[in-house]
């Protein structure tokens, strides 16, 4: 594989979706692969876990994708066991056998892009458009990291001495790391957390997000399948609980979470609470994101990114926008383009081609987002209501106005849009309004004047922040991912320290 992808990393080879004959080629290819997936928890590769249950599809929760075996506290605690019996032998290969590893396992996933297409699809519910960007992020975060990992963790790097003496500071992995993963990214940051965790020479404890278990099951399996030992890779399927059993289970060294930032607290709560060594928690969380727009900007620009920021993937990234903060001037005119462009949208069966915005992931989260958008159409000015499919867990698009930004206290997540108006006086008040919300992870602006640019971006600490262009999708590499304050600890995922977090540093001086 290294002789394929060269010594750096090469990105994943993607889909061109506009062409009829590659279309037609992967919906075959979908069709081909599409089975049902029974999944269980992995410990040393044996198949664990109590009776089965159907995991549904949320586009129609009369169907099922295929069956889950969940682990409960106690199975938790054996597959930490047993990734503490497997972390030496692997911590012990060297970097660039892990490496190649994974690259394997990149190019297995691509092999089976029909059936991981259509679990996106189906278990998670994705448009093929937003499951094919999300198999390539898998693709290129296998890629990234082990480029990274044959860089960072080899020979280590030699550091200027005193003649007679070699100095060399080395990075090694930690121990067993428990990675907790969600549902809106079941391939790409399930992976992207394993894999980073694996290439630094950690043994991983895997808990993806219970709405997505079989996803997560095949990615394991591609992953053993290309050279990671069973024992260096244990999967364990469940709930909430079992995360926490897998926190709080004695041998930790460390934990990933993706998630709410309530969680994070919790998992940071209970690491601090433990005997033994400190356990360092790599957190990525929540954002209220928010895009400035002036009067400078291109309407037409602006409609389409703001339409895709907030309501592709049904408005279920944390990176999507969630405030819409427009000059007065020209904000009718905005928002009424806006929702002409939203009323374009096409919402129903994920599988089907034309479809731009699928379902939400869970009963749960419809009847929050319906809540919210009822307590809206009472409390604020309704500026768009789309309409959305009877049967599965549609939410339609929604905008409403707001008469200010702090009346946006939580993150909501799912396609809902607030907009609120600034006259040119009070654009600062607008940015204390955002910097007060305590998150950051991204940020749009839309400008033509390039000192309110860097006005806006010097004011706040946001992890993301995109010009004059959508404010989301970052690629691996491109633009890592992550933010500050509420919105997480860093490093960012897909960037240049990421691996680096999931490691312990070790100086080595030699007398020679
Ligand atoms: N990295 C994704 C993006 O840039 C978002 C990740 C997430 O939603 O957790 O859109």
């Amino acid at each position: 594989p290294r002789d394929l992808y060269g010594p750096k990393r090469r990105n994943s080879r993607g889909v061109e979706l506009g062409h009829r004959d590659s279309l037609d080629a992967l919906m075959a290819e979908i069709r081909a692969q599409r089975r049902d997936v029974l999944a269980s928890s992995l410990v040393d590769g044996a198949p664990r876990g109590g009776a089965a249950r159907p995991v549904l599809s949320p586009a129609d929760a009369r169907t099922a994708v295929g069956d889950v075996a969940e682990a409960d506290a106690s199975l938790a605690v054996e597959a930490i066991e047993a990734a503490r019996r497997g972390f030496r032998a692997w911590e012990r290969t060297p970097a660039h056998d892990r490496a190649d590893a994974l690259l394997r396992a990149s190019v297995a996933l691509e092999d089976r892009r029909g059936l991981l297409l259509d679990l996106l699809q189906r278990e998670a519910g994705k448009t093929l458009d937003d499951a094919v960007a999300e198999l390539r992020e898998a693709v290129d975060f296998l890629r990234y990291y082990a480029a990274q990992a044959r860089e960072l963790f080899g020979e280590g790097e030699a550091l200027p001495g005193p003649t007679g003496e070699d100095n060399r500071l080395l990075h090694r992995g930690r121990g067993v790391f428990v990675c907790i993963s969600p549902w809106n990214f079941p391939l790409a940051i399930f992976l992207g957390q394993v894999s980073a965790a694996l290439a630094a020479g950690n043994a991983v404890v895997a808990k993806p997000a219970e709405q997505t278990p079989l996803i997560a099951f095949e990615a394991v399996k591609a992953l053993h399948e290309s050279g990671v030992p069973s024992s260096a890779l244990q999967l364990v399927l469940g709930d909430g609980a079992v995360g926490a059993a897998l926190v709080g289970a004695p041998g930790v060294a460390g934990v990933a979470f993706t998630g709410s930032t309530e969680t994070a607290r919790r998992i940071n709560q209970t690491l601090a609470g433990k005997d033994g060594p400190i356990v360092p928690l790599i957190a990525e969380t929540g954002g209220i994101n928010a895009m400035i727009v002036d009067a400078t900007a291109l309407p037409e620009q602006v409609a389409d990114d703001v339409v895709t920021s907030a309501f592709r993937s049904a408005g279920q990234r944390c990176s999507a926008l969630r405030l819409l903060c427009v000059q007065e001037d020209v904000a009718d005119r905005m928002i009424e383009m806006i929702a002409g462009a939203a009323a374009e949208l096409k919402l129903g069966d994920p599988t089907a081609i034309d479809v731009h915005v699928g379902p939400v992931i869970d009963a749960e989260a419809k009847e929050r987002l319906d809540a919210h958008v009822a307590r809206l159409r009472r409390d604020a000015i309704t500026r768009y209501a789309g309409d959305a499919p009877a049967q599965g867990y549609f939410v339609a698009p929604h905008i409403f106005e707001l008469s200010a930004p702090a009346e946006l206290k939580e993150e909501i997540f799912g396609p809902v849009l607030h907009v609120v108006r600034w006259k040119a006086n009070e654009l600062d008040g607008v940015l204390d309004a955002i910097e007060a919300s305590g998150y950051g992870l991204t940020l749009g602006v839309h400008s033509r004047i390039d000192t309110t640019v860097a006005r806006v971006l010097s004011r706040l600490d946001v992890g993301n922040c995109y010009v004059n262009r959508n404010m989301i999708g970052a690629v691996v590499g491109t633009q890592p991912f992550g933010g500050s304050g509420l919105s997480g600890t860093g490093p960012k995922a897909g960037g240049p320290n990421y691996l680096k977090r999931f490691a312990l540093e070790q100086t080595v001086t030699v007398n020679t």
